[in-house]
């Protein structure tokens, strides 16, 4: 392997101090298009972590209520316990431990997010990842979708003791089962046993190595949990060591090489489009729950 072809990290960025979302998710965000060059990220915008918490039985609804969405997509991961989600779209429901809902937020969404009515009466430890992924100016507009994937929807394969479970795009012969609007490859790897995984993306794309847990060594370099290896563009092929229990999310897509003007809920091309965004939620014109 020449070094031309294999990938090298660019940079590794540190998660931000928790904070919460609403009164459910105690999240770090692991990077942001605030703090990042947003092209060296795209597609991808930005990605919140909830790290294992416990939470005592309650019978309030702990989360987030009704808030506005355009632009661009949610994708929700239950790491451990169960998140309920409605939207104004029709769209709906619950997902439980390794489930992923994949929102599209397009031409406008008002939705909630909390911890199940279920969950909440048991309390117990939850954690959860939301990741928000850029739509390409031709799609902003699009009808809004929800896809809910629970844990038997996706391939989960085992390799010299490391389960790769595939959520969009494939990961080499295997395909994840999530819908995305421009190419995205995404799968999570968690360690049972010491070992490594070999993957090819393609030369130009954008790939980001989410550690959540444990550590791996990417190109030569310890990554540690709560740490993001965002990798150079050039080359193809990535080799990981990952210790036993280490456990990650790779994300991999095709660059939007577009503008990103946003405002909160909202990320359009143009500021123009970010006051229209306003404007048509006070109206009401994403709609209601
Ligand atoms: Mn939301």
């Amino acid at each position: 392997m020449s070094d031309r072809e294999s990938r090298k990290i660019k940079k590794i960025i540190r998660a931000s101090e928790k904070h919460w979302v609403g009164d459910g998710f105690y999240v770090s965000t692991m990077f942001s298009m605030h703090s990042e060059d947003p092209l060296s990220i795209s597609p991808f915008l930005m990605l919140d972590y909830a790290s294992p918490k416990h939470f005592e039985p309650t019978e309030e609804k702990l989360g987030v209520g009704e808030h506005p969405h355009r632009g661009f997509e949610t994708v929700t991961f239950a790491v451990r316990g169960s998140i309920d989600h409605r939207d104004s779209g029709g769209g709906g429901g619950r997902i439980h431990t390794g489930g992923v809902q994949w929102m599209t937020a397009g031409s406008g969404v008002v939705h909630e997010e909390f911890h199940s009515r279920e969950f909440a009466k048991t309390g117990g430890e939850f954690s959860m990842i939301q990741l928000w992924v850029n739509l390409p100016a031709e799609h902003k507009m699009t009808k809004p979708r929800y896809q809910g994937l629970n844990r038997e929807d996706f391939p989960i394969l085992e390799e010299g003791g490391i389960e790769i479970k595939v959520i969009a795009g494939h990961y080499k012969e295997e395909k994840g089962p999530a819908q995305s609007f421009t190419p995205i490859n995404m799968f999570e790897a968690k360690a049972i046993t010491d070992g490594s995984v070999n993957y090819s993306v393609d030369n130009g794309s954008t790939t980001m190595i989410v550690q959540t847990n444990g550590k791996s060594l990417i190109a030569g370099e310890e990554v540690l949990a709560g740490e993001v290896a965002l990798l150079e563009k050039e080359g193809e092929k990535l080799s990981i060591e990952m210790t036993k229990d280490s456990h990650f999310l790779l994300l991999n897509g095709e660059p939007i090489d577009e503008p990103v003007a946003s405002y909160g809920p909202f990320v359009m091309n143009t500021k123009e489009e970010i006051l229209q965004a306003v404007e048509d939620f006070q109206a009401g014109r994403m709609g209601r729950l």
